[in-house]
């Protein structure tokens, strides 16, 4: 686990990012705070539009055109103790480059998509190490192959010569994570890398993914709508709704004793070996809200069983802290940490 004095290596602060379509602004992510320890696996979790990919692509500069990051920060503290604030940075120049692919890798859900169809694998390995080193061709084949090598993959030469069609699933995951290591990065960021995937080659990536952490000393922001994966792989986790951070805590906590009602609901909706008596699976009620009609002060407040709260419908909840490693937005919660600390006279 991440001793407590280390600097964070990605700290995003406030992060706000717009879309600009005809029918008007979607507020994607907004307000989202989170941080990302050396050596450590944070989770990103979240249903389909909690705006956790969002936040990712923003950080890699990567948001399709009609995406703008409207406000916030996203800090990267390199190796040699240089902080980098990304978020002013430009997509193209030439500092967001020598990050994305070097010092920041990133692996996709869907490798197919990823991976270029009409390059060998070999290719598609050299070019980042081409590209962020002062090394001729010689130079990066011999990566390419070590590279190949880590992710466990087999006969190098046959892989090197090889075109993605001409892999299994799996292998063409490992490929992608080849390339997203090639350059030894400081982070890596996985989004979905293992949705596509069966559940026996997803155990394997995952497996693989731990053993890198390891080996590499490299910290990982892994994004998920799987609980199940994250339980397997963070340390941290972050749970995220409608655009915004609404609990984090290590990943033991999260699970065993989560406080926002919105964890709670996510953790009630998975099945679980064993509750014979379970006939049907808890949901959470109501729908996601039209983007561009968000509810009044808390946005999960139209779903949430507690919403009884006098300010759950007109503010929007600020973050309170439980304790020195959780955070939850939620004015019941806040009110019970508030009440917690009078009574034992701690002001965590
Ligand atoms: Fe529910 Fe209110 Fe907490 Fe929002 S602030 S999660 S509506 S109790």
């Amino acid at each position: 686990m991440p001793e407590e004095s280390k600097k964070p290596v990605i700290e995003i602060d406030n992060l706000k990012v717009h879309f600009h379509v005809r029918e008007g602004i979607v507020k994607a992510v907004d307000g989202v705070s989170l941080s990302l320890m050396p050596g450590e696996v944070l989770g990103v979790v979240g249903e389909s539009g909690s705006g956790k990919s969002i936040t990712v692509r923003a950080l890699m500069q990567l948001l399709p055109k009609s995406g703008k990051i409207a406000d916030g920060r996203i800090l990267f503290n390199g190796d040699a103790g240089k902080v980098t604030d990304i978020a002013k940075l430009d997509r193209q120049s030439r500092e967001m480059r020598a990050l994305r692919g070097g010092r920041i890798g990133m692996i996709f859900q869907e490798p197919m998509t990823a991976l270029s169809p009409v390059h060998t694998i070999g290719h598609q390995v050299m070019t980042p190490i081409l590209l962020h080193s002062q090394g001729g061709k010689r130079e990066a084949g011999k990566r390419a192959r070590e590279v190949l090598d880590m992710v466990r993959l087999p006969r190098i030469d046959e892989m090197m010569r090889s075109y993605p069609h001409q892999l299994s699933g799996g292998m063409r995951q490992r490929a992608m994570i080849a390339i997203a290591l090639a350059c030894r990065p400081q982070v890596l960021i996985a989004d979905e890398p293992t949705t596509a995937l069966d559940v026996t080659t997803e155990a394997q990536i995952l497996d693989l993914l731990k053993e890198l952490k390891a080996e590499l000393g490299m910290s990982i922001i892994f994004i998920t709508h799987n609980f199940g994966v994250v339980a397997d792989i963070a340390d941290r986790v972050s749970v995220m709704y409608l655009g915004n951070v609404v609990e984090t805590g290590r990943t033991e906590d999260i699970f065993y004793d989560p406080q926002h009602p919105y964890t709670k609901a996510l953790l009630n909706s998975i099945p679980r070996l064993g509750a014979a008596k379970q006939h049907r699976l808890n949901t959470i009620p109501g729908m996601i809200p039209d983007p561009f009609n968000l509810p009044g002060g808390c946005v999960f407040h139209p779903r949430c069983g507690l919403a009884s709260h006098e300010d759950c419908r007109r503010i929007y909840p600020p973050i309170t802290r439980i304790d020195d490693q959780r955070t939850a937005r939620c004015h019941v919660v806040a009110e019970a940490i508030k009440a917690r600390n009078l009574e034992t006279g701690s002001a965590v």
